[in-house]
């Protein structure tokens, strides 16, 4: 069986293939493709087949995934451009005939109100539209987000954004890469959707309370309102673009976009999520 995985040079594709390896796949059944020389020659090291595509350039996709039988496509992250990229690699999908194809989305895709959601939308439509059968791992929140804030919460003594009592279901990537290996190695997931996110939805002043633990110093939330936060992040030097935009994404959450824990997560991988605290503490090592 070969499994093509598209991102396999960024840090979820590492981790995919770590635990893809880990649960007896053989290197050499993975084909892995990106962009990054560097990275594609230490993964052919470790016995992967490797190919250099740009989702940019329709070209370098062509006939890349000729004898492969699934596919893991994991979102890219260019603004603007997701939605082409991720149709160069389902139109290479589908002339080569691959059974199974396998995307990573956002948490409740068709309904979220998420500013990153019209582009997994949009890719979702055009997975099905495609007739290859598919399996949607619809992610929340990455517990890495989170990381620059533990930093600043161990500089400062504080965490501030416009978040307030909005819950957020986070879980380290390590879990969403697992989840995939899992989908990829074993049967049976065609035609479903899988909603991941973490165990436990947790407020600020939990994630403050957690990194007071881990630091053993204080540790205080500020909420702030949104023309505060917008201050704050331009004062920090960010353009007004990227202000602007965290500052959706800061609403979303109060709104609960990220809130959702149906515990699929763990269902999927066979144990719980790690928590919010656990991850901090590999943070301060
Ligand atoms: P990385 O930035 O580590 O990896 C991105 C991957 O996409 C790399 O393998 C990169 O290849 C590849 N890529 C980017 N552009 C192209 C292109 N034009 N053609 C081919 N490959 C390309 O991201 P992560 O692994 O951390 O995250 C994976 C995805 O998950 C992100 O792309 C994003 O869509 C989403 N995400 C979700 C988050 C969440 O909290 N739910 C948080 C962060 C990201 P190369 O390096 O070789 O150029």
């Amino acid at each position: 069986m070969s499994i093509a995985i598209f991102g396999a040079t960024g840090q979820l594709g590492g981790l995919t293939i770590d635990s893809l390896i880990g649960r007896g796949t053989a290197p050499g059944n993975i084909l892995a493709l990106g962009r990054n020389r560097d990275r594609l020659s230490e993964l052919a090291d470790r016995g992967l087949r490797t190919a250099q595509v740009d989702l940019n350039v329709a070209t370098t996709a062509a006939g890349v995934l000729d004898g492969v039988e699934k596919v893991l496509l994991i979102s890219m992250s260019e603004p603007g451009r997701r939605v082409p990229q991720h149709a160069t690699a389902v139109e290479a999908a589908q002339d080569a005939g691959v059974r199974h194809l396998v995307y990573t989305s956002v948490l409740d895709a068709p309904t979220s109100v998420l500013a990153l959601a019209p582009d997994h939308r949009a890719t979702e439509e055009l997975i099905t539209a495609s007739g290859i059968p598919s399996t949607f791992l619809r992610h929340g929140w990455y517990t890495e987000n989170h990381r620059q804030e533990f930093d600043a919460a161990r500089r400062t003594g504080v965490v501030a954004n416009s978040v307030g009592s909005g819950r957020i279901a986070s879980a380290p990537r390590r879990d969403y890469a697992e989840a995939a290996a899992v989908v990829l190695s074993t049967p049976g997931h065609e035609g479903t959707a899988y909603e991941l996110s973490g165990d436990t939805a947790w407020t600020y002043w939990e994630f403050a309370a957690a990194a007071q633990e881990v630091l053993g110093t204080p540790v205080r939330y500020e909420v702030l309102t949104p023309a505060e936060e917008q201050k704050q992040l331009i004062g920090l030097g960010l353009d007004e673009g990227t202000a602007g935009f965290l500052g959706t994404l800061n609403a979303n959450m109060h709104d609960g976009a990220l809130a959702p824990a149906p515990g699929e997560l763990s269902k999927l991988i066979g144990r719980p999520t790690e928590p919010l605290i656990d991850t901090m503490r590999s943070w301060i090592d």
